[in-house]
């Protein structure tokens, strides 16, 4: 295992891109951080080079059968030039979560968070701002044997890449459009669904260009075997407020076990608001709509934190979520875990962690 991390500085730096107009995962830092896994030989030469196409043999693995995973997190300037993540450490914990799934070798996670720290400490310049805006983490892990036979590989990288990325939000938070999508499905029990592995994003794309072509901004999933019971917003967890009592479906192995939906979570019962964690069906959620219990829905992720869905397109049945407009807890779920991110208010759960 290794425990020293080579530095070499880029003596080229990049132009940065216009702050007003990074939009999501488009510009690249100055540098990566780069570890390789060899068989026998454990993760080793972990280092820090300047940002650039990376050498694979065609034969890779990882092009082949998708072995590989992935995080995203995001890093916020806040007072005095302090740099804030969001519990890096759960991002980690995650990160050999979805590594026992797809059968990849463990990652030291103290060891990878501290690289991570490096990283964005040497790439600091290029953290925007502005209100909204952040450093968007992408670590990831792809098979890199020169092997085309099945099985797991013998030899793996480990990436982190930093994206500047823009507000989420151009003009303020703001509800979307939702179609209940009735025939694709995103992950069934017993499949990766709770692990964050690339070929999950590959199988959503079908129902979500469906949706686009409908004029909706993303899917909500339902189980693969019933179609009812609902499972997840396009890549974001789902939150019901009905009848004053909060619900979210109970991580059953095909949701992914988002850390905004823990957060969430605990900053309600914090609140006192009683939360649900269980299997909730698109019926329940249409006839609460109709007996007028429903009072929000909405996503949380790290790319928008809280997403407020304003309407539901279920097998034609359109129906619209507390008027179209920000639910109460929503925009308190918002304010409240923004706030937190960017030390714009006092962090009474610990979350924040200092570069
Ligand atoms: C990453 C992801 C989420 C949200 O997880 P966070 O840790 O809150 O960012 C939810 N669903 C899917 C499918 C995801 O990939």
């Amino acid at each position: 295992m290794t425990d020293t991390i080579m530095i070499e500085k880029t003596t080229n730096p990049k132009q940065r891109p216009d702050a007003d107009n990074l939009g999501f995962g488009q510009h690249f830092t100055d540098h990566m951080f780069v570890m390789d896994y060899t068989e026998g030989k454990g993760w080793h030469d972990a280092k820090i080079i300047p940002y650039a196409p990376l050498a694979l043999d065609p034969a890779s693995m990882v092009l082949h059968y998708g072995q590989a995973i992935f995080e995203g997190m995001k890093a916020y300037k806040a007072q005095e030039d302090s740099i804030l993540l969001f519990r890096p450490e759960k991002n980690m914990q995650r990160i050999n979560e979805s590594n026992v799934r797809m059968c990849i070798p463990a990652i030291g996670e103290d060891f990878c968070l501290k690289a991570i720290k490096k990283l964005v400490e040497l790439d600091k310049d290029w953290i925007p701002e502005a209100e909204g805006t952040a450093l968007y983490i992408r670590p990831f892990i792809i098979a890199t044997d020169p092997f085309l036979g099945v099985r797991p590989a013998n030899m793996y990288k480990f990436i982190v890449i930093l994206s500047p990325v823009g507000a989420y939000y151009a003009s303020g938070i703001s509800p979307v459009k939702i179609y209940v999508e009735p025939q694709y499905v995103r992950a069934i029990r017993g499949g990766v669904g709770f692990a964050k592995t690339i070929g999950n994003y590959a199988a959503s794309l079908k129902a979500q260009m469906k949706a686009k072509d409908k004029g909706y901004a993303q899917v909500l999933w339902l189980d693969g075997i019933e179609r009812k019971y609902i499972e997840e917003v396009g890549t974001m967890n789902v939150f019901f407020k009905i009848g004053g009592e909060i619900i979210t479906p109970d991580l059953s192995g095909s949701i992914l076990p988002g850390i905004t939906r823990d957060s969430a979570i605990q900053m309600l019962k914090k609140w006192g608001i009683k939360v649900t964690e269980r299997r909730i069906t698109i019926d329940e959620v249409y006839e609460a709509h109709h007996n007028e219990s429903l009072e929000e829905i909405f996503g949380t992720g790290t790319a928008a934190v809280i997403s407020p869905v304003g309407e539901l397109n279920w097998d034609g049945n359109m129906i619209t979520i507390n008027y179209g407009k920000i639910g109460e807890i929503s925009q308190k779920l918002y304010d409240e875990i923004t706030g937190i991110q960017t030390g714009k208010i006092k962090d009474s759960m610990g979350w924040a962690v200092r570069v």
